[in-house]
């Protein structure tokens, strides 16, 4: 008696790991329906503390960042990273201290002896060549942080004359990048390239037309794009970068401070001398949708997409708790004509700064799940997050879920609460397999929530890819099914994929 009770125990245990490993385990490959169609997502590929500090001793690999990002090729496309936000790879004034915003060179991606340095925070022009080459060769595009708005760390001083006033200063406003000799470029840079400085316009200058009126200063010496000169340089440059270097696309830092009639020539410009779709993507810090609209359309450019500040304000609200209601409307991305525009996100190099800002310290996975998993947008996932702050784990089940399930149309269901938000992807027609039921809760109480929804994919059974709520669920002959997530900060978000039969 005894001996066959234990049997039967064991007998259970076996049959229950068996069926939990089938189920739950994110690694096997026959759980996963066919990709028909790529989604794409970005990762941030740094953040601001990187290489420094007590980072460096942790994670010494990330001094030379062009030869890790070669290292994670593999992995990162296995998850289905699509494209890498790389950081100004350019010289910047404090050399190889500069994180890289602080643009002193923009033809020099560690390739000349200047600013103290050859190589740039990051490597050397050849090591970012290489890791470049062998992120294509995974499948992965690589985008350029261009901070165009200044430049700092000038060569010299020169008399320059400020506009409205009698007397003259000696100012350090002269270029002339002794390094590098004049490859790839013959320009120097002197007073008549900048409007000025620290808010004081040079003699015959006028700021240049932004977004937000007399907006157009920011740091260092402001670059004048009215100057054909510096409007040459810079669109020869976006298009070595793009056509020479191999980049796919651009970040641009501080769009909102930028002439923007030149961003939108800039873009053309370099968008029609190449053969690739080259991806744009606008930094404009703007919190309220409509103005993030309105600066979208003031640039006027087809091409250029925007970060969702507006939905990241929500992410804000709900580290406190928010009606969840409203992750329907929230954000750019919800926005009836600019939808795919929004380039959506979580935390990055600014929202999440050592000392400064703390970035979104709870319910994180709830945001993330959701970029994830969206119709619209195109999701950036931040490195610190993944390699830093430990999400790796489990955000890479919401990586393998965008990657394998999350096609088709989005529909919103008509149940959602203060607590719980769901939302379902259909699948594609083409595809067995696809589709998933999106579920984030918000509430602290830890009980299981069950919602009726349509998942638009009538007897199929799914379950929990996340593996917070145990078990399956069929739909019935219609597609409803009786879907549950936990109400849990730590556990709070369930993503139902089909059974691969
Ligand atoms: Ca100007
Ligand atoms: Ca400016």
């Amino acid at each position: 008696m005894k001996k066959s009770f234990l049997y039967q125990l064991i007998l259970i245990f076996v049959i229950n790991v068996t069926l939990v490993g089938c189920v739950f385990n994110p690694n096997m490959k026959d759980n996963f329906p066919p990709v028909s169609r790529n989604n794409e997502t970005i990762m941030q590929a740094f953040y601001w503390e990187m290489g420094t500090g007590e980072y460096l001793k942790n994670y010494p690999e990330e001094e030379n960042l062009w030869l890790l990002l070669a290292q994670k090729a593999p992995e990162l496309s296995e998850v289905g990273i699509t494209a890498l936000w790389l950081p100004p790879a350019n010289k910047g004034a404090a050399g190889g201290y500069d994180v890289g915003y602080g643009t002193y060179d923009l033809w020099d991606l560690g390739e000349f002896n200047q600013k103290g340095t050859t190589r740039t925070k990051y490597g050397t022009k050849k090591e970012l060549e290489s890791a470049i080459a062998a992120l294509h060769d995974k499948g992965i595009k690589v985008y350029y942080d261009a901070a165009l708005n200044h430049r700092m760390g000038a060569d010299a001083t020169e008399i320059v004359k400020l506009k409205g006033q009698d007397q003259t200063i000696s100012a350090w406003t002269v270029f002339n990048f002794p390094g590098r000799n004049n490859k790839y470029s013959e320009m120097k840079w002197n007073w008549q390239h900048f409007d000025g400085e620290n808010w004081n316009l040079f003699e015959g200058k006028t700021w240049d037309w932004t977004f937000y009126m007399d907006n157009d200063y920011l740091m260092g010496l402001d670059v004048d794009y009215e100057n054909p000169e510096v409007q040459k340089d810079v669109t020869d440059w976006g298009k070595w970068i793009i056509n020479e270097i191999g980049f796919d696309g651009f970040r641009l830092d501080a769009a909102k401070h930028i002439d923007y009639r030149f961003i939108n020539s800039w873009i053309d410009d370099i968008q029609n001398n190449s053969d690739k779709d080259v991806f744009f993507v606008g930094e404009a810090w703007i919190e309220d949708v409509s103005e993030l609209a309105r600066f979208l359309e003031r640039v006027d450019n087809e091409d250029l997409k925007v970060f969702d500040f507006p939905l990241r304000s929500f992410f804000v609200d709900m580290i406190d708790g928010a009606d969840l209601r409203n992750l329907e409307y929230v954000g750019l991305v919800n926005k009836f004509a600019y939808k795919d525009k929004a380039v959506t996100f979580v935390d990055n190099h600014d929202t999440n700064r050592d000392g400064e800002k703390d970035g979104i310290l709870r319910r994180k996975y709830q945001a993330y799940a959701y970029i994830l998993t969206r119709e619209h947008g195109t999701p950036v996932v931040f490195w610190k997050d993944y390699y830093i702050w430990g999400m790796k784990e489990e955000l890479d089940k919401l990586l393998l879920a965008r990657k394998y399930f999350a096609y088709g149309p989005g529909y919103e269901v008509d149940n959602n609460d203060e607590d719980v938000y769901s939302y379902v992807r259909a699948g594609l027609d083409e595809v067995e397999g696809d589709g998933l039921v999106l579920m984030i809760s918000d509430g602290e109480s830890g009980e299981i929530i069950s919602k009726r929804i349509n998942s638009r994919q009538p007897n199929t059974t799914f379950y929990d890819y996340t593996g917070h709520v145990q078990g399956n669920i069929i739909t019935d002959e219609r597609g409803y099914g009786d879907f549950k997530v936990k109400k849990s900060e730590n556990e709070g978000w369930s993503v139902w994929v089909p059974v691969i039969e």
